[in-house]
């Protein structure tokens, strides 16, 4: 492993509000302490961020960029923050770099920034697949008090064979004394839970067939351990990970029925999505029906993002300061039977949004891109006021056939 360290010129980066962002992201703040993951997921999207870097995505895990001057710029950033009072939403903390792979022992910026986020009552969230999480619950503690903090961690088999073939190097580091399998993620994210944090068991991504094996006991086993809510997305293969995925489990021989299926699943019947290929809207929608009736049936919450009839969410923690998402307009639009601008207008101005959103909501509105596909939503325009009605006949969704 290389580690190179670097400075920052700034920490918390503003995202876009493009077309994913708008309708299911429920951030814009992120900040990344450190680029490159020595994890070396073979399913990692973040991979090809790289290349912002001069460096190739094959080197993910094996140059580690580490912005070593983070602390003090988020500082700088946070009293503008208080000076001109600017919205404080919720800021995803390592959403492209795990924040506690090993070399946060040596470092320890991510404990740096946690404290300024103490300091300044600045909520945040963050996504990590490590224990070393647990290094931190001092100040996790008291930011869960403040009901400030939100954390993920991401289960998606309990084939411990199949996950140390995708997530070949978590916890075979020096600082990490034995291998960390999925399920104790579980008990980590369970200690996080017991203190009061806002807790996120990330599905993500559903590998179709081998997350289908163990889906009932891992919702389960979620809602024994008292995490709040579940999210859900299928994998998405680039040409990158597609190769990298399936070199994997040639090598290793024993999964390939799993190449067959996703040979068929995503190169035959998948869609389009950006850059890349993931499985039908037929495929997807009957995986939420799936995950969403799993927590309802183990009293756990689900945020459903592009089926939002399926939504069973318990919004709370650092989230209750994050962006609106189509899943809140589409609330309203089905508790009144229609929305119109100004009310999803003042409905947004109840979350920490700034003027970039609103902008780029005005063109989402008269475009239909928002409600695009999504079940009892209509659209109308009718003298150049466009609004949209819900009802159960109006469900556009494609055929829900069983897959
Ligand atoms: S933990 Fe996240 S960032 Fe790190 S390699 Fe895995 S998917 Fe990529």
């Amino acid at each position: 492993m290389n580690v190179c360290e670097v400075d920052c010129g700034a920490f918390i980066n503003r995202m876009n509000d493009g077309y994913f962002a708008m309708r299911y992201l429920p951030f814009r703040l992120t900040g990344n302490i450190y680029r490159g993951c020595t994890h070396g997921c073979v399913y990692c999207y973040a991979a090809c961020t790289h290349y912002y870097m001069n460096a190739s995505p094959n080197d993910f895990s094996k140059n580690i960029f580490v912005k070593i001057n983070s602390p003090e710029i988020f500082q700088k950033e946070l009293k503008k923050y208080d000076d001109v009072k600017k919205k404080k939403s919720v800021l995803i903390i390592g959403n492209i770099s795990d924040v506690y792979q090993p070399i946060e022992m040596k470092y320890r910026l991510t404990r740096k920034i946690l404290q300024l986020c103490l300091e300044y009552h600045f909520p945040c969230f963050i996504e990590t697949k490590s224990p070393l999480v647990l290094e931190d619950l001092d100040l996790i503690k008291g930011l869960a008090n403040q009901n400030l903090i939100g954390i993920g961690m991401t289960v998606t088999s309990y084939n411990n064979e199949f996950t140390k073939l995708i997530e070949p190097f978590i916890g075979k580091h020096n600082l990490i004394h034995s291998e960390i399998y999925q399920k104790e993620r579980i008990s980590t994210l369970k200690v996080l839970s017991s203190i009061g944090a806002d807790t996120y068991l990330h599905i993500t991504p559903y590998f179709p067939e081998m997350t289908d094996r163990d889906i009932e006991k891992i919702i389960s086993d979620a809602s024994d351990a008292k995490i709040g809510n579940v999210i859900m997305a299928p994998l998405e293969l680039s040409p990158y990970i597609w190769n990298r995925f399936s070199k994997v489990l040639e090598d290793n021989g024993k999964f390939n029925e799993i190449i067959s299926i996703y040979k068929n699943l995503y190169f035959n019947q998948g869609r389009r999505l950006g850059a890349r290929i993931t499985t039908s809207e037929n495929h997807h929608y009957h995986l939420e029906e799936k995950v969403s009736l799993l927590c309802k049936k183990y009293g756990i919450g689900y945020w459903a993002f592009t089926n939002p009839q399926f939504n069973t969410d318990k919004a709370s923690g650092a989230y209750r300061l994050r962006y609106p998402i189509l899943l809140d307009y589409w609330n309203y639009a089905k508790r009144n039977g229609e929305i119109r601008y100004k009310d999803a207008i003042d409905l947004a101005n109840n979350f920490p949004i700034d003027n970039k959103y609103i902008k780029t909501f005005k063109e989402y509105w008269n475009s239909g891109k928002l409600f695009e596909g999504i079940y009892g939503i209509k659209k109308v325009t009718i003298e150049n006021e466009t609004y949209y009605i819900y009802g159960e006949n109006t469900d556009n969704l494609i055929n829900k056939d069983k897959f």
